[in-house]
Parts: structure tokens; C-alpha cells; sequence
């Protein structure tokens, strides 16, 4: 059960965070015993357009009203009072530099016309008042007047709780972490195609789960680039804009065999890995060809709980891959990537490994070569810990859509039909353009209930 072993992974993070109506249907999921409430629909599938995810994906909105404003002219900051109480504090020099009037806001772009060059970054104020549409207008020394609208400014309110709140929603950097017991979420790929809740579910729960698997797609090339194109378009590489996963003679890529594949991500030999791939599964093998995936974020707290050195090691040590061939156009890469990437706070933002780039030539000082091979090995024995790996099959119009900067992905070997070779179609996106149009998506349902 994918969204049970969700929720008890992710439980605490969503009670601290999520709607109330989600909250309820975790506790449901998790009384024990014969008097237990069946899953809610909205936890078992996507097929029920997500209903979960939704509800996680962005705050409810509620009206704001101002009571009060007020100048702090000594610190230089605005007070807001709002109906319910609560302040927000906002500078001048932040509110003068965001003015939304035609003079200061491009309006056709959203974007900033009032240069740098013009703003006093020590400007004081005349008059801060509430209007009666429940605006609060701004005259500037200069006698320039900024209006702002309160739903606009409580979203932007400097204290800690509402940064978190707004990030969270930009970004959707929660995680739900799974091991062996996750059930794929998976959805339909034409309703994806045709349905903006559809395609929403599905790239809410690649974001949170990392996964997700859609059914039902013509097994002929050419599905993985229409997936693409219904978020915006595909990432070019050097095996080109989409390739084909089959055994080929002379192979310049370890997938193009019929070998089992170490669990890996894709691309370490790129500084920027591309962060999503799509795999079609076109024709599958005889025999073997199961595909595994770990959930590299998971693995990577598993390590940093269970040997703090090793992840102190993989989170410092930058370590060369490389790749060359032909396919595209020729190529000779080379890349310097930690194995754990994390961000300024701390947290795993990805992960680049792959054994089979990993350069034979390895810029470390003698004495950190093996404490890094020990802190390596210590973080792929988790990874394949049965525990810890999800295997599955794909058939003809399958297609696996993952988090290449999170997921490692690898397949066992195969023996082909005599008359038909295994065959996957596979691309890649980033998240940049994957998490635009989950934004857009998010704004048309959202406007649309
Ligand atoms: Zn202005």
C-alpha cells in the first residue's frame, strides 16, 4: 500500500503541516485492529485525481483583512495588524523596491522596472493607510504612491512560519521517503495527457513520492516526447533528445547491453544532472529485465543516522566521472560531483552516482582515498538492502516517470525474444520546467474548484 507506507513514513511531517481534512484521513489509516476505517479513497490511488496531494500542495486560501497599519520610522519597517491579530513586520526599503504600480511593475511581464539606481535603500515614508478596499497604501517622501493588496502582502510576511509556508508551496521540498513496501503510485497516461487534475496528481507525486508509474501508453516510440511536451520540453543530452535502451553492438553505454545495471543515477558525468527521466518500455525480454529503484534521499538518512563519518565523507569529497563516445555528436565529458549533494541547510537535494562513469582518475590526497571508498561502500550496501529495493516489471505501454536527482534506478539482465530485442524510449527533463508546470497546473484547478 504506497500511500499507507507514505503516511507512516511521512506522518510527521504532514501533521505538522498539512490540511486538517489530510490529517483525519491519516489517522484513519492508521487505527489498528478489526474496527480499522478502510484507506480513504483519496490515500489509495491517483486514479481519484489526487485528491490527496491536492490537498498538500498548496494552503487554502483565506481571506485577510487588515485592522491596522502603522510606520515604524525608527526601524524603518511598516506594522501590519490583522483582523485575526497576528503582525507582520515589512521594511520600507523592501516595500518601496516592490511598488506593483505601472511605473515601478512592468504589468504585462510582473517584472521589475524601477532600477536599483533609483531606489533609496534609506527612504522613510509620509503616510501608511488602510484603504476601504482593505488595501494599504504607501505616499513616499517623493510623493510616489504604492498600493499593495493584503492577501499580496500577508503571503510575503518576513517571519519564519510564513517563509517556511511560502517556500513549501513554491517548491514542494517535503518529502515522503519509501523503501521495499512502496505501492508505485501510478495513473493513466492518456487522462494525463487530457486531464489538467490528472497530469497535476501525477507531477505532485513525482515531486513528494519520486515515482510514479502511468499505464496504458501506445508500445511505439514517440509517448516519452508527448509526455514531455505536455509540460513544456524535453532535456537534450548527448545520446540525443530522446534515446532507445536496447542491446547494440559496439554499445557506448552500459544500459546498451543486455547486462544487469548497478543501481546508479543517470548523468554524473554532467555538473548539472538532468533532474527527471521518463523510460517507455516498448518491447520487453524473454527472461529477466526487472527494473529496481531505491529512494536515494531515504538512503542517504539511513547513512547519515547509521555512519555519520561516511555521509560526512560523501557530502565533501568531490569525485570525478567522466564519459566519451559518440551518439548525438561525439563527446568527452568530465565532471567533479560529491556523491550527496545538500543544500546551505542541511538537507539531501541529490544524488550522483553511477559506478560505471565514476573516473579511474580520482583528485584526492592519498589519505582520503580510502576513507571514501569505505564511506561509498557503506552507502551502496544500504542501498541494496532488500529492504530497502522495489522491483518491478514493466510491459509494452508502461512508462516510469522518477526523480533522477533522488531516485538510483538499475535492472537486472535479460535474454531477448530471437525476434524481438528488448526495447525502452527514454528522455529526460529538469525540474525547473517540471515544477512550472506543476505551478500552472496548480493555479488552473485550483481556480477551476
Ligand atoms: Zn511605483
Amino acid at each position: 500500500m504506497w500511500m499507507s507506507t507514505v503516511a507512516r513514513l511521512a506522518l510527521p511531517a504532514l501533521q505538522r503541516s498539512t490540511s486538517a481534512m489530510t490529517r483525519q484521513a491519516l489517522r484513519a489509516c492508521r487505527r489498528p485492529g478489526p474496527t480499522a476505517a478502510p484507506l480513504p479513497p483519496c490515500l489509495v490511488s491517483l486514479h481519484l485525481r489526487g485528491r490527496h496531494t491536492l490537498e498538500s500542495a498548496s494552503l487554502p486560501v483565506s481571506r485577510h483583512l487588515v485592522r491596522h497599519v502603522r510606520a515604524l520610522d525608527d526601524d524603518r519597517q511598516m506594522e501590519v495588524e490583522w483582523e485575526d491579530g497576528g503582525h507582520s513586520l515589512y521594511p520600507f526599503t523592501w516595500l518601496r523596491d516592490n511598488c506593483q504600480c505601472p511605473l515601478c511593475t512592468l504589468q504585462s511581464a510582473q517584472a521589475r522596472t524601477l532600477l536599483l539606481a533609483d531606489l533609496d535603500i534609506h527612504t522613510g515614508v509620509d503616510v501608511v493607510e488602510v484603504t476601504n478596499d482593505n488595501k494599504v497604501s504607501i505616499v513616499w517622501p517623493d510623493q510616489h504612491v504604492s498600493v499593495f493588496d493584503a492577501e499580496w502582502l500577508k503571503k510575503r510576511c518576513f517571519s519564519p512560519a510564513a517563509r517556511l509556508a511560502m517556500q513549501e508551496e513554491l517548491f514542494l521540498n517535503r518529502r515522503y521517503y519509501w523503501d521495499s513496501t512502496l505501492r508505485i503510485p501510478s495513473a493513466d497516461f492518456d487522462e494525463v495527457l487530457r486531464d489538467d487534475k490528472a497530469a497535476l496528481a501525477w507531477l505532485l507525486a513525482l515531486r513528494r513520492v519520486g515515482m510514479v508509474y502511468l499505464k496504458g501508453a501506445p508500445a511505439e516510440q514517440g509517448q516519452v516526447a508527448r509526455l514531455a511536451e505536455r509540460i513544456g520540453y524535453l532535456r537534450l543530452t548527448f545520446y540525443g533528445h530522446t534515446w532507445q535502451v536496447q542491446d547494440k553492438p559496439m554499445a557506448n553505454n552500459v544500459a546498451y547491453t543486455s547486462g544487469k545495471l548497478s543501481l546508479h543515477t543517470d548523468y554524473p558525468a554532467l555538473h548539472f544532472a538532468p533532474g527527471v527521466q521518463f523510460l517507455h518500455c516498448i518491447n520487453q525480454a524473454k527472461e529477466g529485465g526487472e527494473s529496481e529503484v531505491v529512494d536515494g534521499f531515504h538512503m542517504a538518512e539511513q547513512l547519515q543516522r547509521e555512519d555519520p563519518e561516511a555521509f560526512q565523507t560523501l557530502t565533501s569529497l568531490r569525485v570525478d566521472f567522466t564519459d566519451t563516445g559518440t551518439d548525438y555528436c561525439d563527446f568527452m565529458l568530465q565532471s567533479k560531483n560529491c556523491i550527496i549533494d545538500v543544500d546551505a541547510d542541511g538537507r539531501v537535494v541529490k544524488i550522483n552516482y553511477n559506478n560505471a562513469t565514476r573516473d579511474s582518475v580520482l583528485d584526492l590526497p592519498l589519505h582520503q582515498v580510502q576513507p571514501f571508498y569505505r564511506a561509498l561502500k557503506a552507502y551502496v550496501d544500504i542501498m541494496n538492502r532488500p529492504e530497502n529495493v522495489v522491483t518491478y516489471r514493466m510491459e509494452p505501454g508502461d512508462i516510469v516517470t522518477f526523480d533522477n536527482w533522488r531516485l538510483l534506478h538499475g535492472r537486472k539482465s535479460y535474454i531477448s525474444r530471437p525476434e524481438r530485442l528488448r526495447h525502452l524510449e527514454g528522455c529526460y527533463l529538469d525540474w525547473d520546467e517540471v515544477m512550472s508546470r506543476l505551478r500552472i497546473l496548480r493555479k488552473a484547478v485550483h481556480e477551476d474548484l
